[in-house]
């Protein structure tokens, strides 16, 4: 047996010019069969030192032996044998699909043994004795056809391979890839096309491309397509909308890039023919952009709507405005610019849940809209802040009805997740081109003007007016002078008292801030408070009102021996800050004023964000003995549903009620409700704003017992207040 190096076999094959395959091929096995010592011992002689590794067998069992083994690239085979002849050694290897090469030797002369083993497929006979050249020449060319089908097989399978993969490629695109021919008929569409657009891809070959085009876009898909047929080198990006059998889809939108490609005529030409032009076809990616182009349409959308309602925003309603207000101008017409704010919207908001304050807003758009005339235009700025433009206004008498029929239709009470609600809206209007030339003027005063009717009591509408621009300048003061004033020692409780009706003794007192502006002179809570709610100052200022009520209090014992009680409002936002209690409670020590001395007013604002911690809080005050009352009772939303959940004193009926008592003659049942309300949970009942003799009978015919308004006394600053106690325990 010989064995030569790989590298030898390599340029061995290199020489013959065959491409080397790599890694470098092992070198050939052959197995060489004869039973006679002899010849096999020559047979070796003659291969060895050639390359090959060699293995010998002395007989057919021999030989089958070996080939069960190991590999053999090439067998010489003797035919002759006494135990198997060869024919059946190839049986064997044709039954156990030994794939070898087989050149077999024979003594025998006959044709029939030739055909016998070429018939099982030899690859070459020679017959003994044979010449050493013909014998190195026969496996030197075996050896080759076997390298050469093994070759072959490895490129077919690699070509196979790399069919399936560009296939895979093609199929798994996330885009839709095909090809026209120069008809227009698709000779290749991939896979993608099932999922896309519900066609089989198989199904769609040889159809017209026009078959998937939707009708609306056809004229532009055949001016492109046409355009194609005509040009080499030629691309084009076009969008189109495409036929789909998906039934929810009336055609998906494609970004669809064509490029000319070049089909080689098949057809050979005659003779002295002219070779024909190849004719050309089209390539084409086509990428649903569906999903793209409906986010780039809501993106547009929103640019220039809101989207709650659908109706114009802020962007949009400058830009009508403005050419409304270029129409104007040119017909020396008039216009009107509406501000339309719900009132209370937010404790609503905050009360309801977003989503159904969201409902709310829906709700109201809706309404609103239908009170106007086409050419009208409705927008929402955000939050409850609703706009109008009136184009070509006749007389003033127009926004005033307008104004009046939104009016009219918040009335009606709004049904929203099974609850009543009732609101209503304040609205300022600014005409042009009395109150302003300009967008932004007239939306100013707008504005302007509907605040000012918030300020003055709210449901209602309000024109504007020149001396409402000075108010604003000053409110934007407020807000700067109001972080002064604190630390400047400008504000100031004041005391209004309760009385008993039937003694007329001051029972206690309702604690009221003032602020002794230094250049707007002396301001109610009402004018600079909800400035302090909105920046946040609030905080600060509680801790001071607190230190200061509790300073006051202590003063007031000194007098005699009746203790008044004093009452407290309360922010909802100091409530909510998690360390009130411990404030209220360090500072009652501080003073060592008594609990039971003290009274927290709260209104529904009070659970604004955080509603259990908020009751959870005034629990502890209650077991701490400060009582709690419920301020404004009657004027929010769900009056009656919190008192369940709050430790509640007192209920006191608000101002706004007791207002409508003019004549104590009438019936006022909403004022009749309230006091039953408090009776039935054996609440203590204020009445509050008590201005006139005949509220006070008629309250105190109904039941009530306590009283706090102008009909006694006003706020007063501490000082009257000590005044009216001493002289009260005097008496
Ligand atoms: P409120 O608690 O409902 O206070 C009653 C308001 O009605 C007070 O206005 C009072 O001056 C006024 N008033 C009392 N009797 C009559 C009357 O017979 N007729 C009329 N027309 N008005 C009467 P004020 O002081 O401007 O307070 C407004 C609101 O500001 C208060 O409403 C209260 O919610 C809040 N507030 C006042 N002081 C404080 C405070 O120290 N802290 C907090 N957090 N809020 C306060
Ligand atoms: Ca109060
Ligand atoms: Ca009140």
């Amino acid at each position: 047996m010989s064995h030569i190096s790989p590298m030898q076999w390599d340029f061995a094959l290199a020489s013959q010019g065959l491409p080397s395959a790599q890694p470098p091929a092992q070198p050939p096995r052959l197995l060489l069969v004869d039973d006679e010592p002899r010849l096999l011992q020559s047979l070796c002689e003659l291969l060895k030192n050639r390359g090959f590794i060699l293995v010998t067998a002395q007989n057919g069992h021999e030989a089958i032996t070996r080939l069960n083994s190991e590999p053999f690239d090439l067998v010489i085979l003797d035919l002759r044998m006494p135990d198997i002849s060869g024919q059946e050694v190839m049986d064997y290897m044709n039954v156990h699909k030994i794939d070898t090469n087989v050149i077999v030797t024979s003594g025998d002369s006959g044709i029939e043994a030739a055909i016998s083993v070429l018939r099982r497929g030899a690859y070459d006979y020679l017959r003994k004795p044979y010449p050493r050249e013909e014998l190195l020449k026969a496996v030197q060319n075996a050896l080759q056809q076997r390298r050469l089908a093994a070759e072959n097989k490895q490129i077919a399978a690699r070509l196979e391979s790399s069919e399936r993969i560009y296939r895979h490629l093609v199929d798994s695109s996330p885009d839709i890839i095909f090809t026209l021919d120069h008809r227009g008929m698709l000779t290749f569409v991939n896979h993608r096309v099932q999922p896309l657009l519900g066609f089989n891809a198989e199904d769609l070959i040889g159809q017209h491309y026009a078959d998937l085009v939707h009708a609306r876009d056809m004229e532009r898909a055949q001016y492109v397509f046409s355009d194609g047929q005509q040009q080499q080198r030629w691309s084009r990006n076009i969008e189109l909308r495409l036929k789909s059998r998906h039934l929810d889809d009336e055609g998906r939108v494609f970004s669809v890039e064509l490029m000319s490609i070049s089909f080689a005529t098949q057809v050979k030409p005659a003779d002295g023919e002219p070779q024909r032009p190849d004719r050309l076809g089209i390539y084409g990616v086509a990428r649903d952009i569906t999903d793209r182009k409906r986010a780039d349409e809501l993106i547009a959308y929103q640019a220039y709507y809101d989207v709650l309602t659908d109706l114009p925003n802020r962007v949009l309603f400058k830009d009508r405005l403005s050419l409304a207000l270029l129409q104007a101008k040119r017909k020396k017409a008039g216009l009107a610019v509406m501000y339309v704010d719900l009132d209370r919207f937010k404790v609503i908001n905050d009360s309801l849940g977003h989503h159904l304050g969201d409902e709310l807003l829906q709700q109201v758009s809706v309404r609103l809209k239908g009170c106007l005339r086409h050419s009208d235009t409705l927008s929402r700025f955000g939050s409850d802040e609703f706009n109008v433009v009136l184009p070509e206004l006749d007389t003033v008498q127009d926004p005033t009805r307008v104004a009046q029929a939104f009016l009219d239709a918040l009335r009606v009470p709004f049904e929203l997740g099974g609850q009543v609600i009732h609101i209503t809206a304040s609205i300022g209007v600014a005409v042009y081109p009395k109150d302003g030339e300009s967008v932004d003027d007239l939306i100013r005063n707008a504005d302007l003007a509907m605040h000012a009717k918030k300020s003055q009591g709210r449901n209602g509408y309000k024109f504007f007016e020149l001396t409402m621009l000075n108010q604003s300048f000053e409110q934007i003061s407020v807000e700067s002078g109001l972080r002064l004033a604190l630390s400047a020692g400008e504000l100031e409780m004041y005391y209004q008292p309760q009385v008993d009706v039937k003694s007329g003794k001051i029972m206690g007192a309702e604690a009221l801030m003032r602020w002794n502006h230094p250049q707007r002179g002396f301001l109610g809570a009402g004018a600079f408070l909800p400035f302090a709610e909105e920046s946040g100052l609030i905080i600060a200022i509680s801790d001071w009102m607190l230190e200061a009520v509790c300073r006051d209090l202590l003063a007031w014992n000194t007098l005699s021996d009746d203790r008044p009680y004093l009452s407290i409002n309360l922010s909802p936002h100091y409530l909510d800050q998690g360390d009130f209690y411990d404030k209220l409670k360090a500072t009652l020590e501080r003073f060592q004023i008594s609990p039971s001395q003290l009274e927290v007013e709260i209104t529904e604002n009070i659970c604004i964000r955080n509603p259990q911690a908020a009751i959870d809080q005034l629990h502890m005050l209650c077991q701490l003995g400060v009582r709690v009352a419920i301020d404004d009772f009657g004027t929010g939303y769900s009056s009656l549903s919190y008192l369940h959940r709050f430790p509640i004193h007192v209920l006191k009926i608000d101002r706004s009620f007791v207002m409508t008592i003019e004549d104590d003659t009438q019936q006022f049942p909403v004022v009749l409700a309230i006091i039953s309300i408090a009776k039935g949970l054996g609440l203590k009942l204020v009445a509050e704003g008590v201005e006139t003799e005949v509220q006070k009978r008629y309250l105190e015919q109904a039941g009530c017992q306590t009283f706090q308004g102008y009909y006694y006394h006003r706020p007063m600053p501490q000082r009257a207040l000590m005044g009216l106690l001493l002289s009260q325990s005097i008496h």
